[in-house]
């Protein structure tokens, strides 16, 4: 037998009305925003993830599914959106619209990582993004956004945590200084900590490894080394926030896993995940535009994985969803019966009701052991005298009491509404 390649998971029918619960809730809260849907290949050029997230993240330099195709170019399977959603603004010209574009996409991901408890190869993720949004109210509007998504599905006890890393001017200055401190510890840090200390040392700070956190917990704070222009960013993104009774903690540490960002980077975490806690997270990437080809133009989003957010809404018992039980079975005995059945329940399927009838040979008593196990709401039994009266019993499975009903589905209907 062939099982599922690692790292993947089937999301089975007793799973996925919750992920359409939250794939409606992400429609309807993107709608309300003034957000629009996006689609975009699941597959991409390679290049544009080496640039546009980033040559010395964890994604590029070890978890990106990269092949050859038959034509010899390079692909990789899309690790994240936001790169994707760049190229697309660019290449189809939509900042030739009146800014901002708001876009959000509703996406699988593909990264090779070491499979555990809230990280797969293959997930999904909900990703918003805002392009050409100049003022310091798009961060807070972004941030909002995320959180009025997951209170609309009743999630509880998040917390947001936000942090400044600055720009480029003043993200220089500060790595100078960042070297530094981490050079006397050259011979404890872990081997990818060795490389980012020449390339990025800001990226030490988001390493998961003991002594690498440990170290960087003394390091000296971005927060501390802004520039007036970022300092004043931060504090006004603070005030929108305030305005809105938004609860947030300012945690220095926050660096954000891609190369892209610039000033406002946050996270949504919840102790219902364990280790991988962080089931949101985003900030502003004012120079990915220019550095993948368009002219420069602002931009922030956010991704919230999906898995992890399944993970923390089973904990929170959130997972009463649509109800898919059938409306009505209709059980036949013989041959003009079972055609009377399934012209039945093709009308009231037409009128949208949920009507079943049986596929496997049944006798009439397993079919209604069947209708019993599928909850069916009501049942109706049909033979050759109801056919030749044109009249059944419609019994309610949940009280027991039943009706005359003549064989239409307009009749039936009338009493199953
Ligand atoms: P982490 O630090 O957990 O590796 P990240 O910084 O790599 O996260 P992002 O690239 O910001 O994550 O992706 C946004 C969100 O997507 C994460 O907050 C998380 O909820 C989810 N996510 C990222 N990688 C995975 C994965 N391998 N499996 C499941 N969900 C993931
Ligand atoms: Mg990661």
């Amino acid at each position: 037998m062939i099982n599922k390649p690692r790292g993947t998971e089937d999301i089975l029918p007793s799973d996925s009305p919750l992920w359409r619960k939250i794939e409606q809730t992400a429609h309807s809260v993107c709608a309300e925003f003034g957000f629009k849907e996006i689609r975009t290949p699941v597959f991409e050029d390679t290049s544009l993830f080496q640039r546009g997230v980033g040559d010395t993240t964890d994604v590029v330099q070890k978890e990106m599914y990269t092949f050859e195709d038959k034509g010899g170019r390079s692909i990789t399977l899309r690790p994240e959106g936001t790169a994707s959603l760049v190229r697309s603004f660019i290449e189809n010209s939509l900042y030739a619209n009146p800014q901002p574009t708001k876009l959000y996409y509703l996406i699988s991901c593909y990264r090779y990582e070491k499979p555990q408890s809230g990280r797969l190869r293959e997930f999904h993720q909900f990703g918003i993004e805002c392009f050409g949004g100049t003022s310091d109210a798009a961060d807070a509007e972004i941030i909002t956004l995320a959180l009025t998504f997951f209170k609309r599905l009743g999630v509880k006890d998040l917390k947001l945590n936000l942090n400044s890393i600055g720009c480029p001017v003043c993200k220089k200055a500060y790595n100078e200084k960042l070297k530094a401190y981490f050079e006397k510890y050259r011979d404890k840090l872990c081997e990818t900590c060795l490389t980012r200390l020449d390339k990025n040392p800001m990226r030490i700070i988001d390493c998961k490894s003991e002594i690498c956190s440990e170290i960087a917990k003394d390091a000296p704070r971005m927060i501390d080394n802004l520039c007036d222009d970022c300092k004043a960013h931060f504090e006004n993104t603070k005030k929108y926030l305030d305005a809105l009774d938004i609860e947030y903690t300012v945690n220095p540490n926050i660096v954000r896993g891609l190369d892209y960002y610039t000033r406002t980077v946050f996270e949504i975490t919840s102790d219902a995940l364990g280790a991988q806690s962080t089931v949101c997270g985003g900030g502003r990437y004012n120079g990915l535009v220019e550095e993948l080809g368009g002219k420069p133009t602002e931009g922030i989003g956010f991704a919230a994985g999906l898995e992890r957010l399944v993970m923390i809404m089973k904990a929170q018992g959130l997972c009463d969803t649509e109800d898919l039980r059938p409306d009505i079975f209709i059980a036949a005995i013989g041959d003009a019966a079972d055609l009377t059945a399934q012209k039945l329940v093709y009308d009231l399927r037409s009128m949208g009701y949920k009507a079943e009838r049986d596929l496997c040979g049944r006798s009439v008593k397993a079919q209604m052991k069947y209708a019993n196990k599928l909850n069916s709401a009501f049942s109706l039994v049909l033979g050759d005298d109801e056919i030749k009266n044109n009249s059944a019993e419609l019994k309610n499975m949940s009280d027991g009491e039943s009706v005359s009903v003549a064989l239409s589905a307009d009749e039936i209907s009338s009493h199953i509404r």
